[in-house]
């Protein structure tokens, strides 16, 4: 028992016939849990996106020499029908993403959406940790009793249908985007969100790492700020509610 006053416990789910998704860190090797080391020792594979990565993860955590199962967005669906008959055959498959948690803007929603409807009877067991949207979010100081998680915009279709959707949006709004396209993005919402220039925008970079940093701004200041904004790393937006 952890804190029973607080209705803490460390509790075990039996180590087979398992599906585990864990959650990794989002650059600061500190944020990995207790939970998320004893499942990443005690499983039988570990389903991950890049190999390197997760290998790399899994030696900064001294953690044995492990099986790895790539499982990218690319990967062949029959992949996921040989994951389920080892999972039917008791293993104790985890499943993590290069950083943060599975299926949150990553490829792993293919395997428990599968799974959870092809084989219902094999425990799918949550290990929850950092998520960048979150941790942006917690430190925006915008209003987040109701916020709106985008992901990635689309590069093409249906992206200027989604910008233009933005005015109309009173809740805060949350998304993702990489160094090569942070610069476009923050214009075009700037446009998109022209006739609301008071409106709050913070733009989380590099969470949890050396060089993280909070750039806050407007609308208005949008232009400027994705100009001078440094581009390097990686981005969260998020745009205050109305
Ligand atoms: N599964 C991850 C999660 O739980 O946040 C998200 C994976 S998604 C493929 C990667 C995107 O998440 C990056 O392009 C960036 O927008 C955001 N991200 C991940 N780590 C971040 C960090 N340390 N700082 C800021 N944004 C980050």
């Amino acid at each position: 028992m952890l804190n029973a006053q607080c209705s803490l416990s460390i509790y075990h789910l039996p180590d087979n016939l398992l599906l585990s998704i864990v959650s990794t860190p989002i650059g600061n090797l500190g944020d990995i849990t207790l939970r998320a080391i004893e499942t990443l020792k005690n499983c039988d594979a570990v389903v991950c996106e890049d190999t390197r990565v997760t290998g790399n993860l899994l030696k900064l955590l001294e953690i044995p020499k492990k099986e790895l199962i790539s499982f990218h967005g690319y990967t062949d669906p029959s992949k996921v029908d040989f994951l389920i008959r080892r999972l039917e055959a008791g293993e104790h498959l985890a499943l993590v993403s290069d950083a943060g948690t599975p299926c949150i803007s990553d490829p792993g929603y293919v395997l428990v959406s599968r799974v959870s409807s092809l084989a219902p009877h094999v425990p799918i067991n949550v290990i929850p940790g950092a998520s960048a949207f979150l941790a942006a979010l917690s430190g925006s100081g915008l209003p987040i009793n109701e916020f709106v998680y985008i992901g990635f915009p689309p590069m093409k279709k249906g992206r200027q249908t989604l910008f233009r959707s933005f005015p109309e949006e009173e809740r805060t709004i949350v998304l993702y985007e990489s160094v090569h396209r942070i610069e476009k993005t923050l214009c075009e919402i700037a446009e998109a969100l022209a006739g609301q220039p008071e409106r709050r925008v913070v733009i989380a970079r590099e969470l949890t790492k050396m060089h993280e940093e909070f750039v806050r701004t407007t609308v208005a200041g949008l232009p400027d700020t994705a100009k001078t904004l440094t581009k390097k790393g990686e981005f969260v937006v998020v745009i205050g509610a109305v």
